[in-house]
């Protein structure tokens, strides 16, 4: 493809994909804008409650034939489908750019990453295996079998459209379950491009489901007696409201919430390198993961304040900004303008709060002829307390607020005053720093010198505190726990 190629020529109208077909929706339609021409690339409809009714009725007829279906065979389906991916690589990390706004390469490795999670699941015969001892008692053996639940629904976010189901739906269907997904009603495409190569993986009719819509759609899902589980991943008050429902209505739930996640620097770390990792961290994907940096807390006296200062403020005043299909550009436009005005509304804060606004991203200069509704600059915040709202809440956007500790307690101690618990990160050459930074900060995902402590698909991503709702997390076998139910089988044979 060449430099600014983008695959979607036309407006395309999205449709459902229920039972193996591509079915319209009656419901009403919205636009889905690329945030970075501002031009209209497609239609999502909001789905009805019959039509969800119709996607769970069709899921329920197709589990007992694909549950019986060996795992091997399961499989085969996800080696096709992990071939489809790879040829179709730069097309899906397009697509992601256009409807989320995000840089060429930031689309490449979430592509990547959701890749990984299809091919950890082809291992399903190995993962889904149970455990067994013989002579329990004298003749009698014991044995623990792994079994599919039913239908499992994912509840997805805006930031990562592609990569973020993924998580969960290569585990579920392995495991023998079948899946209905909603994507984020703002960046609903990637998952029809996915969906389009599950199709032609040869995935039986009903296994794997999409449906498009709101939250009430979300509602409709978790409020069926046969959806059996239900993998979340937003915002913190949404990821507690689907808690407590799974909780009312008996089904298992993985629900991960919002961050607030802290980069602490210790006076010790080698400046050179730690400069590009935060820069990575903070301003990456625009600020909107929720492995992002958002506070930097900097250990030691002024005059390594001032060094850490000049080289993350001179780093920062260099990141170029514009449209994210151009291989130059290092930072993309937020998803949408509703994203951009909280953020204003942030900074605002800040200035309000007495926060010293050192970079102000407000009037950004933009590469190229792009409206400016979604873009905005990275902005950073010095002397910003504890108490602030910018240090508290989670921001979601270029945003970093400065801060200040005299010690790595300090520094712990203000990480487990903050409610979120999703990620910390500590850039230090000291071994016993950084050991005592995982062994004490209570947090999910630690970085050592590792600016988004994003972990592989063989590992669970994890969270805590306000951040993380549940017991087992996505990704690997902790996934296949989720998915799978436990049986005790203990016998004697006469
Ligand atoms: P969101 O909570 O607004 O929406 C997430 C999903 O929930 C969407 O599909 C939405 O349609 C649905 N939804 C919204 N309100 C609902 C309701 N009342 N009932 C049922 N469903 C509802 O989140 P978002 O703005 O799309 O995503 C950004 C958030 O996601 C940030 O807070 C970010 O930190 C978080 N996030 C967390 C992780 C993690 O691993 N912890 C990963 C990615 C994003």
């Amino acid at each position: 493809m060449t430099h600014l190629e983008e695959p979607i020529k036309e407006v395309l109208i999205l449709k459902n994909y229920i039972d193996g077909e591509w079915v319209d929706s009656k419901g009403n339609f919205h636009d889905i804008i690329n945030p970075a021409t501002g031009k209209i690339i497609a239609k999502a409809p909001s789905s009805s409650k019959k039509e969800v009714g119709e996607a769970i009725s069709c899921a329920k007829n197709a589990f007992p034939e694909w549950r019986k279906t060996p795992p091997l065979a399961r499989c085969r389906c996800l080696f096709r489908l992990k071939e489809l991916l790879e040829e179709n690589f730069e097309e899906l990390s397009r697509v992601q750019t256009m409807e989320h706004g995000k840089t060429i390469d930031e689309s490449r490795g979430e592509t990547r990453r959701g890749i990984e999670n299809v091919e950890v699941a082809t291992a399903i015969p190995s993962l889904m295996m149970g455990e067994n001892l013989e002579d329990i008692a004298s003749g009698i053996d014991e044995y623990l079998i792994r079994q599919p639940l039913g239908i499992f629904t994912c509840i997805a976010p805006f930031n990562f459209p592609f990569m973020v189901p993924l998580w969960f739906t290569p585990y579920a269907v392995a495991c023998g379950n079948c899946i209905i997904i909603k994507p984020s009603p703002r960046v609903p495409v990637s998952q029809v491009k996915l969906t389009e190569l599950v199709d032609e993986a040869g995935f039986p009719p009903g296994v794997w489901n999409i449906i498009h819509g709101e939250a009430d759609v979300a509602t409709s899902l978790l409020e069926s007696q046969d959806i059996k589980g239900v993998s979340f991943v937003g915002s913190t008050p949404v990821a507690k409201k689907i808690y407590q429902m799974c909780g009312q209505t008996g089904k298992r739930v993985i629900a991960q919430g919002g961050a607030k996640n802290f980069m602490v620097i210790m006076p010790d770390t080698d400046l050179d390198k730690t400069i590009p990792a935060l820069m990575t961290s903070f301003f990456g994907n625009t600020g909107q993961r929720c492995l992002s940096g958002a506070n930097a807390v900097c250990v030691g006296d002024d005059k390594f304040y001032k060094r850490f200062l000049d080289s993350f403020l001179s780093a920062t005043s260099k990141i170029k900004i514009g449209y994210g299909l151009d291989e130059t550009i290092q930072m993309g436009p937020l998803q949408s303008e509703e994203a951009k005005k909280r953020v204003l509304g942030y900074i605002e804060k800040g200035i309000q709060e007495g926060a010293k606004l050192l970079l102000d991203g407000r009037k950004p200069k933009i590469e190229g002829a792009y409206p400016a509704n979604c873009f905005l600059g990275p902005a950073v915040f010095d002397n910003v307390t504890a108490d602030m709202s910018i240090a508290k809440e989670e921001i979601f956007g270029p945003v970093a607020c400065i801060m200040r500790a005299k010690s790595l307690d300090e520094a712990i101690g203000m990480i487990h005053k903050n409610p979120f618990g999703n990620a910390a990160c500590i850039f230090t050459s000291s071994g016993a720093s950084a050991r005592k930074f995982q062994y004490e900060v209570e947090c999910g995902n630690i970085g050592i010198n590792i600016g988004i402590a994003a972990p592989m698909a063989f590992f669970p991503f994890s969270g805590m505190k306000e951040s993380f709702f549940g017991i087992l997390h996505g990704q690997g076998k902790e996934a296949v726990r989720f998915f799978t139910e436990s049986k005790v089988v203990i016998g004697r044979w006469w």
